[in-house]
């Protein structure tokens, strides 16, 4: 190991690995045979590729910073395989795409295909509480793209093929030698005639302009699972707009927009709702029935429930969208005071009053209680 890999790219020893990719790029451009084909470049080239082969590896790096032999278990692939790298066969163009990417230097590869995959699509789906908690079968109608069926996406006229472009001969791409201070460029871009395709239409088809597909409406059905809430999106793969030249299509996204139900609330997966109960219902117990999604359900007021309390119906709620199980309907208690009493109500509740010896009775608080006003935030904050 004589030579010092980090002299010869120029970078400092604790370079980091994109200084080290940058100084190599750099030099490469300079030094690349096809750019600069006088045998002591091109075994410049060859050294300064090694010592790149070798520092942008971590491994290696390591090998080589601790004064091992960074090729010793590489065998043929490793030293031997790289010395024909930057020699032979290698159009220049190619040898930047290899190393660094179809980035580097800004090059292109090859002629890009006139398929591409289509756009993605959203729409927003309006579902009820019920819709949401069980899931639905909708029928959709979207306005999309399909492949056009005159020239199946081929984008020619009847009986006509896309043909080789005289400019580029195909390969969708120009390169150019320029000389600059830097020594010989060698610059590709994309063929202005055939917008780099490799390929022209001699008469694009006329229902689609060459396209290869057109605009249409269709209709789907779609199932939508249980457990959806406002603002979930639904993949519908592959059912979104087909690309430019018979590409595949991509993927239609559902949102779901949930609408607010007169009586329940959601939170997560459970339902919240207020009971209002007459006073006496409340003191003395009572069968209610109450709606829930589904259907009528008995609820059972014990005797001495008070305002605010909070009765648990568990699995009445919505299903969870992963996996079994729901989550549960959560009843407010509120108990209802009577107004208007009729004359005979009044001496009632006073005969009860003065048997309860609560005539005149004193207000009582009670300190840290968790209890109505707490749910009631707790309710408004989302748990
Ligand atoms: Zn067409
Ligand atoms: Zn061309």
């Amino acid at each position: 190991m004589a030579e010092d890999f980090y002299a010869m790219l120029g970078v400092r020893r604790d370079a980091s690995s994109d200084e080290i990719k940058r100084a190599y790029r750099r030099l490469a451009r300079e030094l690349h045979p096809d750019v600069n084909p006088d045998p002591a470049t091109q075994e410049k080239f060859k050294e300064i590729s090694q010592a790149y082969d070798v520092l942008s590896d971590p491994e290696k790096r390591q090998m080589y910073d601790l004064g091992g032999d960074p090729f010793a278990g590489a065998g043929a692939g490793g030293a031997a395989g790289f010395g024909g790298f930057g020699s032979a066969g290698f159009p220049f163009s190619e040898f930047v795409d290899a190393v660094f990417g179809a980035a580097g230097a800004g090059a292109t590869r090859g002629p890009r295909s006139r398929a591409r995959r289509g756009r993605n699509a959203t729409i927003r789906i309006e579902l009820d509480l019920s819709e949401c908690a069980f899931g639905a079968t909708r029928e959709l109608t979207v306005d999309t793209a399909v492949v056009c069926p005159t020239c199946s996406g081929e984008g020619t006229a009847p009986g006509t093929h896309p043909v080789t472009c005289e400019v580029c001969a195909g390969r969708g791409e120009i390169s150019q030698v320029r000389r600059s201070f830097l020594g010989q460029m060698m610059t590709t871009q994309p063929c202005p005639a055939c917008s780099g395709f490799g390929t022209v239409l001699p008469r694009p088809c006329p229902e689609c302009d060459g396209d290869g597909r057109v605009r249409t409406r269709r209709t789907m059905k779609v199932r939508i699972p249980a457990g959806v809430e406002d603002g979930t999106h639904i993949q519908l793969a592959g059912e979104g707009e087909t690309g430019p030249g018979g590409g595949p299509p991509g993927d239609l996204f559902l949102e779901v927009v949930q609408q607010p139900h007169p009586i329940f609330e959601r939170q997560g997966d459970d339902l919240h709702c207020t009971l209002t109960i007459p006073m006496a219902a409340a003191a003395l117990g009572a069968t209610v029935s109450v709606e829930s999604l589904d259907g009528p359900s008995d609820v059972d007021i014990r005797p001495g429930t008070q305002s605010g309390q909070v009765i648990p119906l568990y699995g009445l709620g919505v299903k969870h969208l992963s996996g079994n199980g729901r989550g549960d309907l959560v009843i407010h208690v509120t108990v209802e005071t009577p107004t208007r009493l009729d004359a005979e109500q009044e001496k009632l509740l006073r005969d009860l009053a003065k048997l309860r010896g609560e005539e005149s009775p004193p207000g009582k608080f009670q300190p840290g209680q968790q209890g109505f006003f707490s749910r009631l935030r707790d309710a408004f904050n989302g748990r």
